[in-house]
């Protein structure tokens, strides 16, 4: 039995799910979002750095004060295997730190002035499609319900289980790392203006470590690995890391969280009858870094978009909810696949080519470059430059070499 109807049902409770809601709500859609926890926003499972611009592209720069961290972020210090610093920055800051279950909730408050039908410890274990409706079946404290829709958005996050349901891919489980972050105070040296990267594929194989400050003290300290526990090799590396070591020996430990993060890029297709899919579920996450809000907010205000339109016109045809993929591919894809060649190389490195790459771009010159060109949200900027840079040739045709016979 069908216990209620709405126009559009959004899947997911997390960033990409809220602004797909929004952005449907705004244009008169009726929307309900279902999220299995009992609370939006049920911890801090993400370190928050977002990038100003890609705020200012959502709409959110007028974010509460209690839940920006900081606001002063406009440079990177990156650290090689030995310790060796290149620093990157502009004049002005380029991003800001927030708590992010004040980010999903604060989201969340703003769907629900919209409109939005907000439903928690609601999991959806299967959506159906019969005569051009869904009829999604919920699991609720061991009852089943029942609520029909005209479309789905589905944003499970990263390890969907309906996108299966529409013969859509998932992302790749080959290509997730895991991630573990530890609140820490009694940093030592450590600035708010910039967040530390340390890339040292020995202790910190597949991905990267990342201190972000919260303050002059405090700071979000983390890493991603392919293969977990990622909290013992974050340990492991706070006590080997010949910098970390020090930034860290008198610091503790408030807080500790863990999580996954898809880094093999997108799905290959985003969109079928009646259903779109957004943000992890998607694979819009960037390969470099695993930052995932902005793309899949992006996507997430399309897809709101698409789903109305295909709501006002009545047309839930897979033809018709393509212009969905369009749109988003147009905005960030070329840089998605940038990105995860970037991400594939780097970790094809050995840390003595790590350093040697360090040595190289350790050049005022190209700093400048790395300085001016560089923004995170749209790498292939930088990347080209950089590849286009005669001295660093010799070098790269060596690793490039050597990436393409590891990979063949
Ligand atoms: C340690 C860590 C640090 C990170 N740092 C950053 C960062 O600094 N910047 C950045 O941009 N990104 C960062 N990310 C990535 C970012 O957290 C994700 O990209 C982002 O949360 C994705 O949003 P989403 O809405 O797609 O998925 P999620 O945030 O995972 O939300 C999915 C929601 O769907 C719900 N759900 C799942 N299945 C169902 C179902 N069947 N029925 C109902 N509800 C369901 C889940 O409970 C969840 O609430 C980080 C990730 C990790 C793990």
């Amino acid at each position: 039995m069908i216990e209620s109807e709405d126009d559009l049902i959004v899947v997911g409770g997390g960033p990409a799910g809220l602004l797909s809601a929004i952005s449907a709500s705004k244009k008169g859609v009726g929307v309900t979002l279902l999220e299995s926890k009992n609370v939006i926003g049920h911890h801090e499972h993400c370190a928050g750095l977002l990038s100003i611009d890609g705020l200012k592209s959502l709409n959110l720069l007028n974010l509460p004060s209690n839940i920006v961290q900081n606001k002063a972020i406009r440079g990177s210090k990156i650290y090689s295997p030995k310790g060796e610093l290149i620093v990157v920055q502009k004049n002005e800051p380029t991003a800001w730190v927030v708590d992010r279950a004040g980010f999903d909730s604060h989201l969340s408050s703003q769907a629900v002035e919209l409109g939005v039908k907000i439903r928690t410890s609601s999991r959806v274990l299967n959506v159906k499609r019969t005569n051009n409706h869904l009829k999604h079946i919920l699991g609720k404290r061991s009852t089943t319900q029942r609520i029909k829709s005209k479309m789905v958005i589905l944003a499970e996050g990263r390890f969907p289980a309906l996108n299966e349901k529409f013969n859509l891919p998932s992302p790749s489980r080959n290509n997730i790392v895991y991630a573990s972050q530890f609140i820490m105070s009694g940093v030592k040296d450590i600035e708010r203006e910039f967040v530390e990267i340390y890339q040292c594929n020995s202790l910190v194989p597949g991905f990267f470590g990342w201190i972000i400050p919260i303050d002059d003290k405090r700071a979000k300290v983390g890493l991603g690995v392919i293969n977990p526990p990622a909290s013992k090799v974050l340990e492991n590396l706070i006590k080997k890391h010949p910098i970390l070591k020090q930034k860290l020996s008198s610091a503790k430990i408030e807080k500790r969280m863990s999580g996954a993060i898809p880094i093999g890029s997108y799905i290959k297709r985003t969109y079928a009858d009646n259903v779109l899919v957004v943000g992890d579920a998607a694979g819009q996450t960037k390969p470099t870094t695993g930052g995932g809000v902005i793309f899949g907010g992006i996507a997430a205000e399309i897809a709101g978009d698409v789903s109305s339109q295909a709501i006002k016109n009545e047309d839930f045809s897979s033809k018709f909810l393509s212009e969905y993929e369009k749109r988003w591919r147009k905005e960030f894809r070329k840089n998605l696949n940038v990105m995860k060649l970037v991400r594939n190389y780097l970790n094809s490195l050995e840390d003595e080519h790590v350093e040697k790459l360090f040595n190289l771009l350790n050049k005022p010159k190209i700093k400048k470059k790395i300085s001016r060109f560089g923004d995170v949200d749209n790498q292939a900027k930088i990347v080209f430059r950089l590849v286009f840079n005669l001295r660093l040739w010799p070098f790269l045709l060596g690793t490039g070499m050597r990436f393409l016979s590891k990979k063949n």
